[in-house]
Order: structure tokens, then sequence, then C-alpha cells
């Protein structure tokens, strides 16, 4: 996530760490190259022009205040800066009404219906909702097909009225029907065009009017930047939306979308995509977005998605299978499950402090695991259970099903090995013992 921006801002920062002090021609300098690090970003020329001397002024101001080196006080303001111009404060959506109606709005491929299915499976699993997804989508047949089919995935019930060419009539058919089936949050998906058209602002509009929803989201895809501001804008003017959604961070993304979105149009970004599957949602919190994207990783959102994704069932049932020697490669494929749920590796890398910097230009792979998997996959289940019976010719054969090297068999029976004694050492109270193999 915003790599070159990342990048190109710590080497603007680099300018002040060998400096004793902080002058206004350092102070210059670098803010300069900050500057230049967020227009490159695709960051509207305002924003980064204000933005550069309000961090000037703050320098300048702070220098003589502070115990911090000119360097550290830098960072500090410039993310300061940043979380303040995202936002400050994250905040949520209105879910007072009964039910409560969400109306989603943005171009078509923006990610709005992706997102909401994956806004229905949130609410229904973090906040114990019963929601009812509405297709409101006249025009192409195949978009009420793909959120039929989003809500199939996620067990969500949905809407839809195809020999119906009123949007306006569909969405209220939806929330009527929400009543009576008992649904406490209704989503609607709308259509979208590949530009800002009239006929659609009207529809929306209209759709707006009728139905008055609790929450109007506004849905843009950050890898247009720029474009990404100045649709929200035209959306703005016509819906005074309530938030937005900011989709495809996952990928190659610059980031100026993420920084001029809320200064342009005053609205808070709510949430965030951070890929296909349905898991792929975050909420957004300014601070935390400002520390990634200044290389300072996302601990705190590392460690949550961990404990989201901590099955206490399962781990006792290792617990146990660990005491009995009997932990065998099926509970170790369950394992790297539990990890692949919390997202892709080069996301989750990219939340440890430095790392991103440490990883940059490495290619890690979307899927990191799959070689291991396809290793396991190819032994049968009682040489997952009993990984001793596996004997060189048994490898032979599991490295040929799996299209891997034997070296590479080799190479996980051995980790698996370790992991294994590690873990019961864990286990028994051996910390002691732990600590013994680690300095000897
Ligand atoms: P709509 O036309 O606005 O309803 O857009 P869709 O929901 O159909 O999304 C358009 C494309 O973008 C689809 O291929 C989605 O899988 C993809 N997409 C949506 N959200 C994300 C995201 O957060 N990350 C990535 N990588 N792809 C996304």
């Amino acid at each position: 996530m915003f790599d070159n921006l990342s990048d190109k801002l710590d080497k603007a920062l680099h300018v002040l760490k060998g400096h004793g002090q902080i002058t206004e021609i350092n102070v210059a300098e670098t803010t300069k190259e900050v500057r230049r690090a967020l227009l490159d970003a695709d960051v509207n020329f305002k924003i980064a022009k204000e933005f550069t001397n309000r961090v000037k002024e703050k320098a300048l101001g702070q220098n003589v205040l502070t115990t911090l080196q000119p360097g550290q006080l830098m960072v500090k303001i410039v993310k300061d800066e940043l979380t303040e111009l995202m936002g400050g404060e994250s905040e949520g959506i209105n879910l007072s009404g009964n039910p409560s109606v969400i109306l989603m709005s943005g171009l078509q491929g923006s990610g709005k219906t992706t997102f909401s299915g994956k806004l229905a499976n949130f609410l229904k699993t973090k906040k114990s909702k019963n929601p009812l997804l509405v297709a409101c989508d006249v025009y192409r047949p195949a978009a009420i097909d793909q959120l039929h089919v989003v809500g199939e995935q996620i067990n969500v019930p949905v809407y839809s009225d195809r020999e119906n060419n009123d949007p306006v009539a569909i969405a209220k058919a939806g929330i009527a029907k929400a009543k009576a089936d008992g649904n406490n949050v209704v989503i609607i998906d709308t259509a979208g065009r590949l530009a800002v058209d009239e006929k659609m602002m009207n529809e929306i509009s209209d759709i707006h009017k009728a139905i008055n929803p609790q929450e109007t989201l506004f849905v843009v895809d950050s890898m247009t930047g720029q474009d990404a501001v100045n649709t929200a804008k035209a959306f703005n003017d016509v819906l005074n939306f309530d938030g937005v959604i900011l989709t495809k961070l996952d990928g190659d993304t610059r980031g100026g979308a993420a920084i001029s979105i809320k200064s342009v149009v005053n609205k808070p970004i709510k949430f965030i995509g951070t890929g296909e599957k349905m898991e792929a949602i975050d909420i957004f919190y300014p601070s935390r977005m400002a520390d990634r994207i200044l290389g300072m990783g996302d601990v705190v959102s590392l460690v949550e998605r961990a404990q989201e994704q901590f099955d206490e069932e399962e781990a006792r049932k290792i617990q146990k299978k660990i005491a009995k020697n009997k932990f065998g490669f099926d509970d170790f494929l369950s394992q790297i499950q539990q990890i692949k749920k919390m997202g892709n590796m080069k996301d989750l890398m990219g939340m440890i402090p430095g790392a991103g910097k440490a990883l940059k230009g490495l290619d890690i792979d979307d899927d990191a695991f799959k070689h291991i998997e396809a290793i396991i996959y190819s032994m049968t289940p009682d040489e997952r259970s009993n990984p001793s019976k596996l004997n060189a010719s048994r490898k032979k054969r599991i490295a040929k099903g799996s299209g891997r090297e034997v070296q590479e068999v080799n190479q996980l029976l051995k980790q698996f090995d370790q992991m294994s004694k590690m873990m019961k050492m864990m286990q028994g109270g051996g910390g002691k013992k732990m600590m013994q193999m680690m300095s000897g």
C-alpha cells in the first residue's frame, strides 16, 4: 500500500536526520521534498501546498519547545498533519433506523456491489445485524446476478425484481420486504455509469429523496487518484453523502485519493476495501493510515486481525494434540488457513513497523503457502497424522504429486519437526528449556 509515497517521504524526512537543529533552510528543503512526494502520489496541488505550509509553520514554531531530534520532530508533525488531513477521528456508520437504510452510490466498476456484500457481511458478523441486500441496477441483468452471488457467499438474502425497471419502486419494495421479514439493515446497491452523467445523477438523487436513507455512502476506486476526488465532488453536490468508501487499496495505489478526498468533500472515509474477498474490508482509521504511509507499520490493526481470527476452541484442540504428541499435518494445514484468513502476506507484512521498507522489491507471493499446501495435500491422511512414516520412497511420491522437489519436502518435514518440538516445550512449562536452547 502506497509503497512509492512511503519511500519518498522517508527520503524527504531523512534530510533532517543528520542535523542537530531545525533551521529555516533545512525545513524548507524537507518540506519541498515532502510536497514533491505528495504531488507524485497524485495529491491535489493546492492541498499539497497547504499541507507543507502547515508543516513548515509548525516545525519552525515548535523548535525550541521540544527535546525531540529534528528528524523525529518532523516525522511527528507530518504524521499529525496527515492524520488531520485524512479525517482526524474515525467515524462509524449510523445504524439508528429500523430498518437502517444504507444507500450505495458510485461509478460502475468502483466496487459498489462487492462492497455492499462486504458491508453486509461485516454488519452481520461483527454487529450481529440481520441485513437485506437490494439490487437496484435495472440496466445490467449481470449486476443483479452478481449481487445474488455475493449474497449466497455470505448467506445474506437479496431482494431483486427483474420485471421492474423503476429503481425507486424497487428500493421501496426492498425496504418493505425488510420490514416484513424482520431485517434490521437494508443495503441498497444502485446502478453506476462509467463516468458522471446527468441521467445517473438524477436517478440516484430520486432514489435518495424517495427513501431518505440513514446513511448514504459513496464508493470510489482509489486507483483513479485525482479523478476519484473529482467524482466524489460531483456525487457530493447531488447527494450530500455521509461517507466515502475507498476500494482497491490493496493494489498499486499511489495514495492521492486517500489523502485528498476528505478535505475536498469534507466527508470522512469510513471503510476501505483491500481485496476481492468478502473479508477484505477495514474500518478506516486516519492515524493508523498515516502510520502506514510513513512506514511506521500498523501493529494495532495487525493484532486486531489476529484476535478476530483466533479460534479458542481450535487452539484448545491443538494444545491437547501437542500434549499427546498427536500434532499432525492436518493441524498444520488448519493453522495455515487461520493465518491466511488474516489477509494477504504482503499486506500483513506492511503492518509490521519497518518491514515495509525492508521488504521493498521483494516478491512476496500473495499465496505464500501454496507450495506447502500442495505438498501436504499430496500426503495420505495416514501420513499426515503420522509424519514419521515418511520414508524416502513416500517423499519421492509426494514430491511428484505436488510438483515440488524432494528437497522441499524434506525442508518442510524438518521445519514441521522443529515446530512440533518447540510447541511441546512451550506447553510443558518449558520456558527455561527454550531459553537454554536458544542461548545454546
Ligand atoms: P460495481 O460496478 O461498482 O458494482 O463494482 P464491482 O463490485 O463489480 O467491482 C468491480 C471489480 O473490482 C470487480 O472485479 C471486483 O472484484 C473488484 N474489486 C472491488 N473491490 C475491490 C478491492 O477492494 N480490491 C480489489 N483488488 N478489487 C476489488
